[in-house]
């Protein structure tokens, strides 16, 4: 069964929540449960599920709740699972909530973080986004990574994600906003809402989100 320290992160594309999430999965020893990552993955590997998905992906527009439940309930058969996972992307309609709280039984969800950005932060930092295809790391269309197009810590190919062009990242922030925001109240009425400013240094967003964890004795 998943086990102690189970956190979603919730916040706009581009609030920072994969940074923050590898992170705290280093310090508190706790996977990384992206759905996006999960996602992109299957596409790559041109797997049944990437198939399905991946115009849905490049549209911006969200796959199925069905889906993504299933994805997400295999992956908490897995054993690093049993420490807890930071959720990362899932929840992201009540559907997916709910469906949580049933996966998770009585050792439910600790905390969820909204990781709050203005709507033009995040699209500045999505369209400037880079990423490295072989492992995922992040860079902005500055750095020298992204200039050269290949990754220093691994030699991949970095790219734009297609779904981080104008058209699909104004929809990815619409879903967030008919879809997702619902959660805040969502999980606000279950006490377990706090709110971090993500528009601070990345160092100071991570110590905001462990002090969170600290002060509610968690971790
Ligand atoms: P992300 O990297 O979290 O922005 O996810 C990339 C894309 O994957 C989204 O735009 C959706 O198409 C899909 N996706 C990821 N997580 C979910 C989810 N929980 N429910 C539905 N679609 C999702």
């Amino acid at each position: 069964m998943p086990g102690r320290l189970n956190l979603v992160i919730l916040g706009k594309q581009g609030a920072g929540k994969g940074t923050q999430c590898s992170r705290l999965s280093e310090r508190y020893s706790i996977p990384h449960v992206s759905t996006g990552d999960m996602l992109r993955a299957a596409v790559q590997a041109d797997s049944r599920i990437g198939r399905e998905v991946a115009s849905i992906l490049d549209s911006g527009e969200l796959v199925s709740d069905k889906l993504v439940i299933r994805l997400v309930a295999d992956r908490f058969q897995q054993p690093d699972a049993r420490s807890g996972a930071l959720l990362d992307g899932f929840p992201r309609t009540i559907a997916q909530a709910e469906a949580l709280e049933d996966m998770l039984g009585d050792d439910g969800i600790k905390l969820c973080i909204d990781l709050d950005v203005p709507t033009e932060l995040a699209t500045q930092r999505l369209a400037s986004r880079r990423v490295c295809q072989e492992c995922g790391s992040i860079y902005n269309e500055t750095d020298v990574e992204a200039i050269s197009g290949t990754c220093s810590k691994c030699g991949g190919d970095v790219i734009q994600r297609a779904d981080d062009y104008p058209d699909a990242i104004r929809q990815r922030l619409a879903a967030y906003e008919r879809d997702t925001e619902p959660l805040l109240n969502f999980y606000n009425t279950r006490g377990l809402l706090v709110r971090v400013n993500g528009d601070q240094s990345p160092d100071d967003v991570t110590v905001a989100i462990q002090s969170v964890i600290s002060v509610r004795g968690l971790a």
